[in-house]
């Protein structure tokens, strides 16, 4: 890419790079030492009012685009990014800080989410309908809404801008892109690819810049016609009043603090493992990881051993090495959290059975034992790799702890009894729930998604046809 602004990366907009109509930039900074990786551009409310004029105006023709070309620029991007997979691998490793167990499952995910989302090109159907009126043929249409916002967080960059950007594209729906402030690198480069595989001048678009200075004027705009955000409950909230406000279609995916049962009848050979995969995956900031543990009496010794044994080993050096399990936390902020959450269990009783203590802006795996209600870790997303692991004697207690939260994103439980299993998927409240495997997983189809603060509507490619299309209904009296 060419560079502008003093050196900084330029938006995506209308098939090109485009400088900011301001001169301010972004310093993205590797999550390892906090040294400079890159500098873009720090985008305006102009810049937006750009990018959103720029995919409304493409969005005239590229709505009416044949499904083969669509299914064929979706195919070849595909193609592109298993063949780029080594560069954006590499980004993942020096913007996000991402391990390459980690970077490589993104990347692999995301192949899977556009390859996926082909199928919806040819799913744009609606139906014929009765009629109370003799000889009218009524029947539905679908039709791509126009203008969507896509909102994506940093810690899952490519896996959230692949798969919203390709299930709105697959509709026949344009897109401006906002990335997360500490990853935009990654989305310009995505947004590069998808240009290189054939989308037309206008119908990605990338702005690089601060949600917090710009996302208002993105979602808020009157040309926008649904918005997707990932990130943080706090923002979510504020995004969906703005688009009540102004009557428009939003998903929310936000935060969580997942529980995982563990029943006296598991195999704690796969237990144990699936509760270490579940929080420290990408060194515990992820929106499904499993944050709270509750273990049953019987075998809750025999658990913390094994459990503890396990995180304390785990692999904290170079992210390039697949043994490495453990990287950086991103940025400042979400150390502070971390650091505080630890601090004030520690400081109210919590048993600190391993870890606490941090290498440079790496912090150890850490279990906490005796976690009780008044410590923020207890009700807080802490977004690290930090897990509270409870105690339980009776199923009925555990269901009720379980559900103890705003949040109801993801919820998993071990046994070996199916009746237990299928009684807690009914009673616990959350979008998602997993049997014998950790809460931590994603699949292109499903309905991702979850309750409370964690969220509102589903993502995935059924889901996201109703995100993105309008459904018409069209009458003839004959
Ligand atoms: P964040 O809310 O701080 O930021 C997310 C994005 O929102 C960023 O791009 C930011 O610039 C933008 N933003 C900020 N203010 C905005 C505004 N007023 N309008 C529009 N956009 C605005 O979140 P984060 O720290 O990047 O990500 C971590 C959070 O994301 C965690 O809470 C995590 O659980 C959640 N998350 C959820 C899922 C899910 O699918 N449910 C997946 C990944 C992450």
């Amino acid at each position: 890419m060419t560079t502008h602004n003093n050196q900084a990366m330029g938006h995506w907009i209308d098939g090109r790079e485009v400088p900011s109509s301001g001169n301010a930039v972004l310093e993205t900074l590797n999550p390892l030492d906090d040294s400079l990786y890159g500098t873009v551009v720090r985008g305006t409310v102009a810049d937006i009012d750009n990018a959103v004029e720029s995919a409304h105006a493409a969005f005239l023709s590229y709505s009416q685009s044949s499904t083969n070309d669509r299914e064929a620029w979706l195919c070849k991007a595909a193609e592109l990014l298993e063949k780029q997979k080594g560069q954006f691998i590499e980004i993942l490793h020096s913007e996000g800080g991402s391990t390459l167990k980690k970077a490589e499952f993104e990347t692999n995910k995301a192949i899977s989410f556009i390859r996926a989302s082909v199928g919806m090109v040819r799913n744009l159907s609606g139906k014929t309908l009765p009629s109370d009126y003799p000889g009218r043929i009524s029947m539905t249409w679908r039709e791509a809404r126009g203008v969507v916002a896509v909102i994506t967080p940093f810690n899952v960059p490519l896996i959230k801008a692949s798969r919203l950007c390709a299930n709105a594209l697959a509709t026949g729906s344009t897109v401006v892109l906002l990335p997360s402030e500490e990853h935009p690198i990654l989305s310009l480069k995505f947004a590069q690819l998808m240009s290189e595989a054939g989308f037309p001048a206008g119908a990605l678009n990338v702005v690089a810049g601060n949600g917090y200075d710009i996302g208002d004027a993105l979602t808020g705009h009157p040309l926008v016609k649904s918005v997707t955000f990932t990130g943080s409950t706090v923002v979510g909230k504020h995004i969906q009043k703005l688009c009540a406000e102004n009557n428009k279609h939003v998903t929310l995916e936000l935060g969580g603090k997942n529980p995982l049962v563990i029943m006296d009848d598991a195999d704690l050979q796969e237990a144990v493992p699936g509760a270490i995969r579940g929080i420290f995956m990408h060194q515990g900031q992820a929106c499904i990881g499993s944050s709270r543990v509750y273990v049953h009496d019987k075998i809750y010794d025999q658990f913390v051993k094994m459990y503890v044994a396990i995180a304390g080993k785990l692999g904290m050096g170079d992210l390039r090495d697949p043994d490495t399990i453990i990287g950086p936390i991103i940025s400042e902020r979400q150390r502070e959290r971390i650091k505080r959450h630890i601090e004030d269990a520690r400081n109210k009783g919590a048993t600190v059975a391993t870890g606490g203590n941090w290498d440079g802006n790496r912090c150890a795996p850490t279990v906490l034992l005796d976690v009780t209600a008044d410590m923020d870790v207890f009700r807080e997303e802490t977004f690290g790799p930090v897990v509270s692991v409870y105690r339980f004697s009776d199923f009925d207690e555990v269901v009720a702890e379980a559900n103890n939260t705003n949040y109801g994103l993801s919820s998993a439980i071990y046994t070996a009894n199916i009746h237990l299993a299928m009684r807690f998927a009914k009673r616990i409240e959350a979008g998602m729930v997993h049997i014998n495997s950790p809460s931590i997983t994603d699949e292109a189809h499903v309905p991702f998604g979850g309750v409370g603060d964690s969220g509102f509507g589903r993502e995935g490619t059924e889901a996201d046809l109703d995100a993105f299309t309008d459904l018409k209904w069209v009458t003839i009296q004959a």
